[in-house]
């Protein structure tokens, strides 16, 4: 690990210089009065101080739709692997966390190449955050701050950013950034007081157990009449998963080309609270129920995925699906405190 410190004019230079460069170059924007992740243009339009974005960065890592391979129906088929370098500037602490859930995910049992190669063309320039959103609870979810998964992390201390990097590609970009010196002890006494901030003050919904006891306050509360309460106003709109950085469910569809011969195979994002998620052979659905699917997501974020990844809780606490769902329900932190109200889980 080194720690650098650059003024933000010599930042600014600096992301000016990779625009230039061969690779994509992908950062936090203005997006009318909400911030987005999109190609950086002109290094001027990049918003470190922003709040949250609209959709996490899992876009790039998974994007939306993906052809995986082509087909001949009398043929061989090749496998399409898209994956440009890229560097990916102003990842959130939060988000930076989803990402490290999903490396862990696409890597173990079935290694899968798509999603891997492009994580290992991405480059991560992760920022700690210096405004906090209308709903992020972050502090709760222990992911306030991060310190693994990225590249680089940089943290605004006023005029400067520290600039922290972990890694072989982390160290060679910091080498192109002109101006920048060893961080002092006033710099990093600095970084510091603002991560501390950010531990517990990122939390506009406070979770009344720690992350750990959800999976075995899930347990106990399979039949809680939570599940029902809520989803009875869900309208299955699906974008509290499209929102999510921890969402990564998909679906595989084959499109075959208008002159029957050729094809390909695809897959696009898909959503657990979406009706026809649970469709299978035959027509049926069995999550048809509202209350299974609302349910579903919620055990997913706090028992299922969390087995397989050593315990981690697969809600980072971005607070997206709780400004993205209109009927104001899909907030993981007011059902996981409605189920702890008379549950015992000492
Ligand atoms: S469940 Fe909601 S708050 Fe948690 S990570 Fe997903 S979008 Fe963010
Ligand atoms: S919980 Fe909200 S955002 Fe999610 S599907 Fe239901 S209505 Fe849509």
């Amino acid at each position: 690990m080194s720690v650098s410190t650059v003024s933000k004019e010599q930042f600014r230079s600096f992301v000016a210089a990779l625009i230039g460069s061969e690779q994509t170059v992908v950062g936090v924007q203005a997006k009318n009065d909400k911030f987005a992740f999109g190609p950086l243009r002109r290094a001027e339009d990049l918003r470190l101080d922003y709040d949250v974005t609209i959709l996490s960065p899992r876009k790039y890592l998974l994007p939306p739709k993906e052809t995986l391979l082509n087909f001949q129906v009398a043929g061989d088929s090749q496998t399409v692997c898209d994956c440009q370098p890229m560097v990916l500037i102003g990842v959130h602490p939060y988000d930076m966390a989803a990402i490290s859930q999903m490396d862990e995910l696409f890597s173990q049992g079935e290694y899968d190449t798509h999603y891997m190669n492009r994580r290992q063309a991405i480059t991560i320039i992760a920022c700690d955050v210096a405004t906090a959103s209308a709903n992020v609870f972050a502090s709760s979810m222990n992911t306030a701050t991060v310190d693994s998964g990225f590249d680089i992390l940089l943290t605004d201390i006023g005029g400067a950013y520290v600039v922290q990097a972990d890694t072989d590609k982390g160290r060679a970009l910091v080498k192109k950034m002109a101006g920048a010196k060893p961080a002092g002890a006033d710099d990093m006494a600095k970084r510091k007081a603002v991560q501390e901030k950010n531990r517990t003050g990122l939390n506009k919904h406070v979770l009344e157990c720690k992350p750990a006891f959800l999976p075995k306050l899930l347990e106990k509360t399979y039949d809680h009449p939570v599940w029902e309460d809520k989803a009875r106003l869900c309208y299955s709109c699906g974008s509290c998963n499209q929102v999510c950085p921890t969402c990564y469910c998909f679906d595989v569809q084959d499109e075959v080309n208008w002159d029957l011969k050729t094809g390909s195979r695809c897959r696009v994002w898909d959503g657990c609270l979406l009706e026809n998620f649970a469709t299978v052979a035959g027509n049926h659905n069995f999550r048809k129920n509202r209350s299974a699917r609302f349910r579903h997501r919620l055990y997913r974020k706090g028992k299922y995925v969390p087995s397989k990844i050593g315990g981690q809780i697969a809600c980072v606490g971005c607070g997206r699906c709780v400004s993205a769902c209109t009927a104001k329900i899909a907030n993981p932190v007011d059902v996981y405190n409605t189920l702890l109200e008379n549950t015992e889980i000492g």
